[in-house]
């Protein structure tokens, strides 16, 4: 079977370079002309000795996984299914701002945590996606916003921030995320900074100790409740890595990061979690964290039971988060017209888990 060279960082590429008989350091001009040039045909790759790349061709591919839907909203969101075999699917969705495009990337297919308000929790867990099927998102991405584009550019990429907040819970497939991670570093490949990369976590406090040594990216916490009673219900992750110990966990990350405060977000919920008393709760909890928050309107999906909050909750919640000091963002929902949002990256899960007895199965868009 061939190799996939997207599953490889600048070491495993230069690992396997010796290993069939090249100079390690040809790997860098190799990474160069994947990431930055997005070639996936060894014949074009003009500044390698043929006998390379015959050689190349011959041992190894450079597959991302394939596109099963692409979808356009009117806001320019662009949302893609992509096929990860055996029935599954998974999203990508590229949100362009005025000066950035950010990527959402997926890291599992499913996810085993069951965050109740969420849609790929409820579809349980089937597995982690690979490296190559994690950095193939952005690579296909950035090829297929810029059309095929050739050559050294990689100044008029599509993409500037990427964000691992689409379906899956990152930190639970921690070695394949953090090799990704260190390709869109990495110089040689997509360049990005290390402030532009945000990793979003349910809080798995070991990996989130992990990271700030391996890895120390951006980092978003999905709080969603001011005490853990509630969020014992909403994240059930919570029961094990409570809310004490996650902040304390977010102040030692905080010591290695990129940024100096962490992006909490939090989910509303209609008369579940977004009255002015939690709002409250939630400005005693966080007061020795620099942080700031993320509001994010919940996106409904079919039987979710919950619903979104009223606007005039939202604005005061945040009204009392912002007269306290803590700058409050609410997120605009995009790509609405083509289901392209946090929480309803549904994609196709066969779920090995068959929880609920649902099996394999499409939410509903
Ligand atoms: N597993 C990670 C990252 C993926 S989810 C995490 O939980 O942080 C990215 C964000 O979307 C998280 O904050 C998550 O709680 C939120 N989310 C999930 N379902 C949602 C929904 N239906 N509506 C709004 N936000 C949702
Ligand atoms: Fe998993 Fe995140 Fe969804 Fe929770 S919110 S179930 S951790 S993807």
């Amino acid at each position: 079977m061939s190799v996939n060279l997207l599953d490889f960082d600048a070491k495993g590429l230069a690992g396997f370079f010796t290993e069939i008989g090249e100079k390690p350091f040809r790997a860098r001009q190799l990474l160069r002309w994947i990431h930055r040039c997005g070639q996936a045909d060894f014949g074009g790759m003009s500044d390698l000795a043929k006998e390379l790349r015959d050689k190349l061709a011959a041992t190894a591919v450079i597959e991302s996984p394939h596109v099963i839907s692409d979808h356009a909203a009117a806001d320019g969101t662009r949302k893609w299914l992509l096929s990860v075999g055996a029935d599954n699917g998974i999203e990508t969705v590229y949100i362009p701002e005025a000066n950035r495009g950010t990527l959402c990337i997926s890291s599992q297919v499913g996810c085993a945590l069951a965050c109740t308000f969420c849609s790929t929790g409820r579809q349980g867990f089937n597995r982690n996606l690979t490296v190559s099927e994690i950095i193939g998102q952005l690579w296909w991405a950035n090829k297929a916003l810029a059309g095929a584009f050739g050559g050294e550019s990689v100044r008029d990429r599509a993409v500037t921030n990427v964000v691992m907040m689409g379906m899956g819970e990152p930190l639970a497939n921690f070695e394949n995320v953090v090799t990704a991670l260190d390709l869109m570093l990495d110089d040689n490949a997509y360049g990005l900074s290390r402030r532009r990369v945000t990793v979003s976590t349910s809080g798995l406090i070991p990996a989130m100790d992990r990271l700030r040594e391996r890895c120390p990216v951006a980092l978003a916490v999905s709080l969603h409740a001011p005490n853990d009673a509630l969020r014992d219900q909403l994240v059930p992750i919570n029961k094990k890595y409570p809310i004490k110990e996650l902040l304390a966990a977010c102040e030692r990350y905080l010591q290695s990061a990129p940024r100096d405060f962490v992006t909490f977000e939090y989910v509303m919920l209609d008369g579940i979690n977004d009255s002015v008393a939690h709002a409250r709760e939630l400005v005693q909890l966080v007061r020795h964290t620099p942080c700031k928050f993320n509001l994010i309107p919940f996106n409904p999906f079919p039987n979710s039971g919950y619903k979104r909050s009223l606007p005039g909750a939202v604005s005061s919640f945040r009204d009392v988060l912002m007269q306290a000091g803590l700058v409050t963002t609410v997120r605009k929902t995009r790509g609405d017209d083509i289901a392209a949002a946090c929480g309803q990256l549904a994609g196709k899960v066969h779920d090995k888990t068959r929880r609920g007895s649902r099996g394999s199965m499409e939410v509903a868009r």
